[in-house]
């Protein structure tokens, strides 16, 4: 692999400084993959460098058309080159390969969303005292900085890097340790398409080394992060030692409320997969199932049953379910599960018998009867666990999906449609779905959280305005 244990920056891939790399381990089997660059500050400091003089020469040059016509074209290239995107994220993630085949897809689709946006932003005109002229400018922030998880990297580069390079910012990108070579592929084919050395750097390494250099860089203008709660509030602070505005995407317990008038059938097909798709290592999987009780014993018994079909392995295999992404998430996971032994156990998938022994396979579980203060139905687990709870009325359904600290995600099954708009207002969610879950991925859709699951938007056009800064211009003519 050309990009192991490399850095990309100014266009040309190099060892770190430090000359040190560590293993990349392939979660389906634990044997190395691979070496990753330990990239430290000294790294992040040429990476901002390079994209400065990006932003200063050919990229900030560069007309909105020209940005949007170039990422249009590598999105093209992505399609071009998708099966071997989609085998590099499957091994390096552990993800099924189906499912890193939708990555890819979606990582396309952003490119092209993103493409035919860039010359759509633009500022507004506003009407003001007599004899003045007022305006405003959306200008790109500058140089961002992106620190990306292990769980969707392309995807999660397509909704953050690439609307940023679209808003005409000069990226640093910091990918996870644990599956960085997705991000290295994707620069190589934008630099192979035509964009300028230095629009796009991806320095590797450890969160505490090339993470905390580029969260709390002076030459940063922007800084958007995906991850843990605990790391978010790591680079929050760091950003703040020069004032950068700051994104943080940090995760969720998202529940789908399931009323006694729900079309069931429709529910039903929605309720498992976005729990357990990417083996449940979605910020926004749907954690907790909300269940009226008219309707409880059928639907935990028809998960239950679904939850029983469902088969783990390796990532080339491509089954229901792949590995964790490591031995660490694995014993949380794990941890979790025995801290359930006081719930029913309502279904229960169940390991490939050709799994190797070295990967960190884990087989889904369904619990049901969670109080909603028992800590499966509180905090994130971020593994293929899913909580059934029952509820009575609306007040409590609302009480209960709005109980944790996050707010990712919500939906609402129901027939009624006032029923419906009403609980929308009333979820404390960035997002919204009323009788579906997801809407298929959503690139179009403006994407966030509030309380601990962040703050900022990501996706749709909003990401654009989170890429750039408002100028109001105030001309006094007379
Ligand atoms: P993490 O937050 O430690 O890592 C995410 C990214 O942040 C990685 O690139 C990492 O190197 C970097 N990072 C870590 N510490 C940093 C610091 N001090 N400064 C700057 N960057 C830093 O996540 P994890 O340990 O891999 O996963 C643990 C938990 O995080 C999971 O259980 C889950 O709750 C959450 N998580 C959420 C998402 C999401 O999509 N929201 C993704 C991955 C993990």
């Amino acid at each position: 692999m050309t990009t192991s244990g490399r850095c990309l920056i100014g266009g040309t891939l190099r060892a770190p400084a430090s000359g040190e790399t560590f293993a990349a381990f392939d979660p389906s089997d634990g044997t190395e993959m691979g070496r990753v660059a330990r990239g430290a500050a000294a790294d992040i400091d040429a990476a901002v460098a390079s994209a400065r003089r990006a932003f200063a020469g050919a990229w900030g040059r560069a007309t909105a058309a020209e940005r949007g016509r170039l990422l249009a074209r590598l999105g093209r290239v992505v399609e071009d080159r998708a099966e071997s995107l989609a085998l590099t994220e499957a091994r390096d993630v552990g993800k099924p390969l189906t499912q890193a085949r939708d990555d890819v897809r979606a990582l396309a689709r952003y490119l092209e969303f993103y493409g035919g946006a860039a010359d759509k932003l633009r500022g507004e005109t506003i009407p003001y005292l007599d004899g003045y002229t007022v305006y405003t400018l959306r200008e790109p922030h500058g140089v961002t900085g992106h620190i990306i998880p292990w769980n969707y990297p392309l995807q999660i580069i397509g909704r953050s890097v690439v609307a940023a390079l679209a808003a005409g910012n000069a990226c640093v990108l910091k990918p996870a340790e644990e599956a960085s070579f997705g991000a290295l592929a994707f620069a190589e084919l934008a630099l192979e398409t035509g964009l300028p050395p230095g629009a796009l750097n991806v320095v590797p390494g450890t969160g505490a080394e090339a993470g905390a250099a580029l969260a709390g860089h002076a030459g940063v203008d922007h800084v958007s992060f995906t991850g843990s709660v605990a790391a978010g509030r790591l680079v929050q602070t760091a950003a703040a030692a020069h004032v950068r505005p700051v994104t943080l995407e940090l995760g969720g317990k998202s529940p789908q409320l399931v009323f006694a008038d729900a079309d069931l059938g429709a529910a039903l097909s929605f309720l498992v997969n976005p729990g357990i798709r990417n083996a449940g290592q979605t910020c926004s999987a749907a954690a907790r199932i909300l269940v009226q009780r008219p309707l409880y014993e059928q639907v935990v018994a028809a998960m239950g049953a679904r939850y029983d079909a469902l088969v783990v392995g390796p990532a080339l295999a491509d089954r229901d379910l792949g590995p964790l992404i490591s031995s660490r998430r694995k014993a949380a996971v794990e941890d979790y599960l025995a801290r359930g032994a006081d719930l029913r156990v309502a279904g229960r998938g169940r390991v490939e018998a050709d799994a190797p022994p070295g990967g960190h396979y884990v087989a889904p579980v369904l619990f049901a009867d969670a109080p909603p203060d028992h800590v499966l139905a509180r905090e994130e687990i971020f593994g293929p666990v899913q909580v059934v709870m029952p509820f009575e009325d609306e007040e409590e359904a609302v009480a209960i999906a709005n109980g944790t600290d996050y707010g990712l995600v919500a939906s609402v099954w129901t027939r009624d449609g006032s029923r419906a708009l009403r609980l929308a207002r009333r979820l404390r969610a960035g997002q919204v779905f009323l009788n579906n879950y997801g809407a298929g991925g959503g690139v179009e859709l403006p994407f966030g959280g509030v309380g601990l699951s962040g703050h900022g938007r990501e996706k749709g056009f909003e990401a654009l305005y989170g890429f750039t800064r408002l100028k109001t211009v105030a001309a006094r003519h007379g």
